[in-house]
């Protein structure tokens, strides 16, 4: 097909020509003496895109999930108890993972479209009179759903019931695009993948861990090897790995480190933040519904619009792909067929995002749904045409 794919899924995101060509670059010796000139500025730039100054930073060539594992391997025991609440694909997965590795899950399986239920905790650990829940893990921002959950709110819940359980943070689709204080919140397990936010390829899973983390895991008892912090972290002082890393990834992470801070993180969540105003504008212009239930649990990073019935939303992403070039996240699980997901994280504008939605309005009119041309795309113009005189206003 003539002309450029359209990527509007949510992750892989889009990777800047000025990562793509910072990743062009001849394979290099990884004990070579200037190596951890590379290195040891990455993992301190890592810290500060999570929050934190007394955590340290770990890079495994991985996806997310395997530094998901990490987080898990490292700190925990068998028979833990382990709260996750299932509000979507991610965090289900997550405490399957769980389950997997030998843990006692708590799963709070809540209706999609909803956040974290922070009521729910509350009971549990009013009710934890020996405190045996180790930990509680959290997904910031649920990709299936578009939602956002409070993670300052499981902080301020914990310290409220002087809890001691640690707090875990699902932040593959967050960190880095939305607000994340690692330090603020008191998060002692921020697990992130370079594929999202990070406006890189997929190959790098991410995580930042706290002294407390650190230390539980000396004692912690589920097995580890691949990716054990314990043999990371003398290596990773020096600037170097245990095991060959994935020097053209790290390469890239330089360039997408050098972009995030040019625009500085704050001016990132405000352009997510405006961009994602405009996509919802489209989705009420239309006639429809996001899947996050609330206005204040709406994702700044990726949208699940909610399709008519007697639409099959895997239609609209087929037209989209077969037609336009165009992809869309499918539906997943219980929303197959009933929803798609516009993904606007990382590298996005308004330029991007009206391209994408002049093609989720043309899909979407070619798989019957009833919907007026150009209403959405409107509605997204005139969100960014006013956000636009904010900023002057504000500049
Ligand atoms: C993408 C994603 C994951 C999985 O990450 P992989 O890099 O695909 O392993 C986990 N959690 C969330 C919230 C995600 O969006």
């Amino acid at each position: 097909m003539t002309g450029a794919k359209h990527l509007f899924i949510p992750g892989p995101t889009n990777v800047p020509e000025r990562v793509r060509m910072a990743m062009n670059v001849p394979m290099e010796d990884i004990r070579a003496p200037d190596f951890p000139e590379l290195t040891l500025p990455l993992f301190e730039d890592l810290k500060k895109v999570f929050r934190t100054e007394t955590g340290r930073a770990f890079i495994f060539p991985s996806s997310g999930t395997g530094a998901w594992e990490a987080a898990l391997s490292n700190t925990l025991s068998p028979g833990d108890k382990v709260i996750v609440s299932s509000i979507g694909v991610f965090s289900m997965l997550w405490a399957k993972m769980s389950r997997d590795l030998g843990l006692e899950v708590i799963e709070y399986d809540e209706e999609w479209g909803d956040a974290f239920p922070l009521e729910r905790l509350a009971e549990d650990l009013a009710a934890d009179k020996d405190k045996a829940i180790k930990a509680v893990l959290v997904c910031q921002n649920e990709t299936t759903t578009g939602v956002v959950s409070d993670v300052a709110g499981v902080r301020r819940l914990l310290d409220a019931h002087d809890h001691p359980a640690m707090l875990y943070v699902d932040g593959v689709s967050s960190i880095g695009s939305i607000d994340f204080r690692m330090d603020d919140w008191g998060v002692d397990l921020a697990v992130t993948g370079s594929q999202k936010g990070f406006m890189l390829p997929t190959g790098l899973g991410i995580i930042a861990v706290s002294q407390k983390a650190l230390e539980a895991s000396k004692t912690a008892g589920l097995k580890r090897s691949y990716f054990s912090f314990d043999w990371h972290a003398p290596l990773n002082d020096q600037g170097f790995f245990p095991y060959t890393p994935a020097t053209v990834m790290l390469r890239g992470l330089r360039e997408a480190l050098n972009m995030i801070f040019e625009e500085g993180l704050e001016n990132i969540f405000a352009r997510h933040t405006r961009i994602a105003g405009g996509v919802r504008a489209a989705v009420s212009a239309w006639g429809l519904q996001t899947c996050a239930k609330r206005p204040e649990i709406q994702s700044d990073t990726v949208t699940t619009v909610m399709l008519p019935e007697g639409i099959d939303g895997n239609a609209v992403i087929l037209n989209a792909y077969n037609r336009y070039n165009c992809s869309f996240g499918k539906g997943l699980l219980r929303l197959d067929g009933k929803a798609f997901r516009i993904g606007h994280l990382g590298y996005m504008d308004e330029g991007l995002a009206l391209t994408g939605l002049g093609l989720a309005e043309l899909a979407m009119i070619d798989a019957g749904v009833d919907i007026v041309p150009g209403s959405g795309v409107g509605a997204a113009v005139s969100h960014y045409s006013r956000a636009q005189s904010e900023l002057r206003l504000a500049a």
